[in-house]
C-alpha cells in the first residue's frame, strides 16, 4: 500500500493485531516480566520494548514521517532523554528564545551540572542562531509555535543551517501536533512531543514522544533506559486509542481557534492577540509556508480586566493547566508554566502578568466566545 493518508494513519498505523482473536484493537499486554531465553534482547517495560510501547512507537513515527519513534512517560522525559543522549560534557547547544517553561528550567538549572554549555537566542531569526555558534556547538533546539507566545521559527532554514554546520536539529512540535506540521519533511533531525497535549487530547494522559531516524532513536533509547522514563502498557493503549481521532480533533480546534483569534483581535477589552493564523502575526507568512493548520492555541493580553477575576468569571472555560484537550481551558503562564522563572527571566521572554493562554477545544465556538464575552 502507498503511504497512508493522515486520517487513515491516525486510525490504523501501528495497530498490533491479536492473531488469536482477530480483534481490531491492539490488546493490552499487562506483563512486566517476559521469558528471556532464546531471544536477542530481554523484554521489559523500561527497555521500551514491550508490545504496547512498540505499537505506539510505530504509530507516532508514521504520523511524524520518521523512521522510528519512542514513547515516554512525559514530554519532559522525551526532552531530557534526547538532550542528554546527544550532548556530552564540554558540548554546547543553542536553544531558541521562548521555550516552554519546563524546558527552560531543565536547560538553565540542570545542564551545567553535566558540564554542558548552552546559549538561548535573544530573538528567533536565523542570524541570532548563527551568532551563537561555537566550535563545540552540537545541537540547535527550537519550539514552533512556541509556548505561550506562539512565536514562529522558520524550520526549513534552521534545518538547512544546522546541516551546513553538522549540528543535530531538534524541535518540540507539541503545539502544532503532527496534523499541522511535520518537521522531518522540512529537514529536522528529531521531533519531540508532550503527548500529554494533542496526541492524548482528553486531559487524562501524561506521555511524551520522540521521532527520528532509526540510528538517532537507538541512541536516545540507550540513554532513556538509564533515565527510566518509559510509559506503562495501559497508558500506551489509551494514547493509541486517542490518536485515532487526532486529525478530526485538531481540524476542529484549528477552525475554532481561528474564529476566536479573529474575534479577539482589535477587541476593546484586549491589548494584544498572539495567533499565527492572524495576518498581523509577525510569523504568519512563515507559519503559512510550514503549517497546514495554525493550531488550537491562542494567547492574549487583557486590557482592563484583572486576569484572575476574568478567569473566575468564566463559566464554561476552566482555568486549568496543560493544553490540547477537547475541552477549552485557559491559564496564566505567570501562575503556571513560567512560575519558576524569575521576574527578569519572564520579562526577557516577553511573558507579562496580563497574558492568558487559551487552549481551544472542540465545542461549538459560539459558546466559547459567549463565555468570554460575559466574563469581560
Ligand atoms: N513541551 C511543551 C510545548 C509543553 O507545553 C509541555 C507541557 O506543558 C511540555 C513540553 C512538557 O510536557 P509534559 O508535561 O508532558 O512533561
Amino acid at each position: 500500500m502507498s503511504q497512508l493518508s493522515v486520517h487513515t494513519a491516525c486510525v490504523h498505523a501501528g495497530t498490533m493485531t491479536d492473531e488469536k482473536t482477530k480483534g481490531v484493537n491492539t490488546p493490552i499486554y499487562t506483563s512486566t516480566s517476559f521469558e528471556y531465553l532464546d531471544i536477542e534482547e530481554a523484554v521489559y517495560p523500561r527497555y521500551f520494548n514491550v508490545p504496547n510501547t512498540e505499537a505506539l512507537n510505530r504509530k507516532i513515527s508514521i504520523l511524524e514521517h520518521g523512521e522510528a519513534g519512542l514513547v515516554f512517560s512525559s514530554g519532559m522525559a522525551a526532552i531530557s532523554s534526547t538532550i542528554l543522549a546527544f550532548l556530552n560534557k564540554g558540548d554546547h547547544a543553542i536553544f531558541q528564545k521562548g521555550l516552554y517553561g519546563g524546558t527552560f528550567v531543565l536547560v538553565t538549572r540542570e545542564l551545567e551540572k553535566y558540564g554542558i554549555e548552552y546559549d538561548i537566542t535573544p530573538d528567533n531569526d536565523i542570524p541570532f542562531f548563527e551568532n551563537l555558534i561555537k566550535p563545540n556547538t552540537r545541537m540547535i533546539y527550537i519550539e514552533t509555535p512556541s509556548n505561550p507566545l506562539l512565536s514562529i521559527v522558520d524550520i526549513a532554514r534552521i534545518s538547512e543551517f544546522a546541516k551546513s554546520r553538522k549540528l543535530i536539529s531538534v524541535i518540540d512540535n507539541t503545539f502544532a501536533s503532527p496534523i499541522n506540521q511535520n518537521p522531518i519533511d522540512l529537514g529536522i533531525d528529531i521531533v519531540l512531543h508532550s503527548a500529554t497535549k494533542y496526541l492524548g487530547g482528553h486531559s487524562d494522559i501524561c506521555a511524551g514522544a520522540a521521532v527520528s531516524a532509526e540510528e538517532y532513536i537507538k541512541k536516545i533509547r540507550k540513554t532513556a533506559l538509564s533515565l527510566g522514563g518509559s510509559l506503562n502498557a495501559q497508558t500506551c493503549y489509551l494514547l493509541e486509542r486517542s490518536i485515532k481521532t487526532l486529525a478530526l480533533r485538531v481540524e476542529r480546534q484549528n477552525q475554532n481557534a481561528q474564529k476566536i483569534a479573529e474575534h479577539l483581535n482589535g477587541h476593546t477589552e484586549i491589548q494584544h492577540v498572539y495567533y499565527p493564523g492572524l495576518i498581523n502575526h509577525p510569523g504568519h507568512n512563515i507559519a503559512e509556508k510550514q503549517m497546514s493548520g495554525f493550531g488550537g492555541m491562542v494567547s492574549f493580553e487583557l486590557l482592563h480586566t484583572d486576569p484572575v477575576k476574568f478567569q473566575k468569571k468564566l463559566k464554561l472555560i476552566r482555568p486549568s493547566v496543560s493544553l490540547g484537550g477537547v475541552d477549552t481551558i485557559i491559564c496564566s503562564s505567570v501562575m503556571t508554566s513560567h512560575r519558576h522563572l524569575s521576574k527578569e527571566e519572564r520579562e526577557r521572554e516577553g511573558i507579562r502578568d496580563n497574558l492568558l493562554r487559551l487552549s481551544v477545544g472542540i465545542e461549538n465556538v459560539k459558546d466559547i466566545i459567549e463565555d468570554m464575552e460575559q466574563a469581560f
